[in-house]
């Protein structure tokens, strides 16, 4: 499920595009509210560089995924979530229920979740 970075909808919200309530933004990642969010806090952090998915992850990924995970810490830290708890999570795949095919972790947080997930 190879997407064209020209077409691919988080793409075009990081090329300014189409627009998004941004968190968060530096030469390597993104942050910015869901659109339709599952939490009183969902904001979604992506990276500048297109990746499909976290199947598609490699080591060589790595300065970019340690600035995902600094980047959603700081987030719960300002949002207030991280004290009670949130969740952070990436959904890879159909059976996943994965929707955009661009990298994201989902940060949640602001009422109690259950486990497993559905
Ligand atoms: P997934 O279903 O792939 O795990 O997550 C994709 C997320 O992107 C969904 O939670 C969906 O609400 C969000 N989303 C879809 N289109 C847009 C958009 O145009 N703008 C923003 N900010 N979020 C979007
Ligand atoms: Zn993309």
């Amino acid at each position: 499920m190879t997407t064209d970075s020209r077409n691919c909808l988080f793409c075009r919200i990081g090329r300014g595009e189409i627009p998004a309530d941004f968190s968060h933004q530096d030469d390597l990642v993104l942050a910015f509210r869901d659109i339709n969010p599952k939490a009183p806090t969902h904001l979604l952090i992506i990276p500048r560089k297109h990746i499909d998915s976290a199947a598609d992850l490699a080591e060589t990924d790595a300065q970019m995924l340690g600035r995902m995970f600094a980047v959603a810490a700081k987030l719960a830290r300002e949002t207030g979530i991280a004290e009670r708890g949130f969740r952070l999570v990436s959904n890879s795949g159909t059976a996943a229920g994965q929707s955009v095919d661009h990298l994201h972790f989902h940060l949640l947080g602001g009422r109690s979740m259950s486990w497993p997930p559905g």
